[in-house]
C-alpha cells in the first residue's frame, strides 16, 4: 500500500529509484526496499499529509488570522470608549488567535506539508454597544466551532487519524471560547451597566 503509493509519488516527479531515493535522503536499497513492501518506511520524510487537508487547514489559518483581526478591532473599538479591560482582554484574545494560525502551520509544515497565509478579508470596525461586541464575538465562535468540525470531516474522509486527534484539541478549544463568551454575555444582560463596570475590571484582570 505505502509501496505503491511511493511509487505514484516517484512517478510523478518523473525520477528512476536511484534518483528519487538520492532526491528524498535515502539508500537506494532502502527506497527499493519500501516500495516493493519488503520494508515499511518510517514515516518521517513522507508527505504525511493530503493536498485536501493541506489546502483546508490553510483556509483555516486564514480564518484565525481575521478572528485576529477582528479581536483586535473590538479591543481598539473598547480601547477608544475607555473600557480598557474589555480592550486587553480582546487584545490577549487576538494573540491566542494568532497563535492558533501559528499551530496550524507548524502542524502543517510537521506533517511535510506546506503551510500558507492567504488574503484576510477587512474585519468590521464600530459596534452599537458592549453588548453588540459581544453578541458579535459569540455568534463568531459558534461560526469557528463550524469550521473546526468541517475540518475534522476532511480528516475523517482522508481517513488521516493523526490530524484528527490534532484537531479534537482545536474542537476542545472551541467548546472553551464558546463558554467563557456566553458568561460573559448572561453578566452583561443580567447585569446591566453595573455588570459592564465590574466585568471591565475582571476581564481586564487576563494575562
Ligand atoms: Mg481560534
Amino acid at each position: 500500500m505505502i509501496g505503491e503509493k511511493l511509487k505514484e509519488i516517484r512517478e510523478q516527479t518523473g525520477l528512476n529509484k536511484k534518483d528519487f531515493a538520492s532526491h528524498i535522503g535515502i539508500k537506494y536499497t532502502t527506497y527499493n526496499n519500501y516500495e516493493t513492501g519488503d520494508r515499511e518506511p518510517s514515516s518521517d520524510f513522507l508527505i504525511m499529509i493530503s493536498q485536501k487537508l493541506q489546502d483546508a487547514i490553510n483556509a483555516q489559518i486564514v480564518a484565525e488570522m481575521w478572528s485576529a483581526n477582528l479581536y483586535l478591532s473590538m479591543s481598539y473599538f473598547f480601547a477608544a470608549k475607555g473600557y480598557e479591560g474589555f480592550a486587553s482582554w480582546m487584545k490577549a484574545q487576538a494573540h491566542e488567535e494568532s497563535d492558533h494560525a501559528d499551530v496550524l502551520a507548524q502542524y502543517v509544515m510537521k506533517r511535510g506539508g506546506q503551510a500558507k497565509v492567504g488574503a484576510v478579508d477587512a474585519v468590521p470596525q464600530e459596534w452599537a454597544s458592549p453588548l453588540d461586541v459581544f453578541e458579535h464575538v459569540y455568534k463568531h465562535e459558534c461560526h469557528v466551532s463550524e469550521l473546526i468540525d468541517k475540518l475534522v470531516d476532511v480528516a475523517s474522509a482522508e481517513k488521516d487519524k493523526a490530524s484528527q486527534d490534532f484537531l479534537w484539541g482545536f474542537v476542545r478549544e472551541q467548546v472553551e471560547e464558546e463558554a467563557t463568551v456566553q458568561g460573559i454575555l448572561d453578566k452583561i444582560k443580567l447585569g446591566g451597566d453595573v455588570a459592564l463596570y465590574h466585568l471591565d475590571i475582571q476581564l481586564g484582570a487576563r494575562k
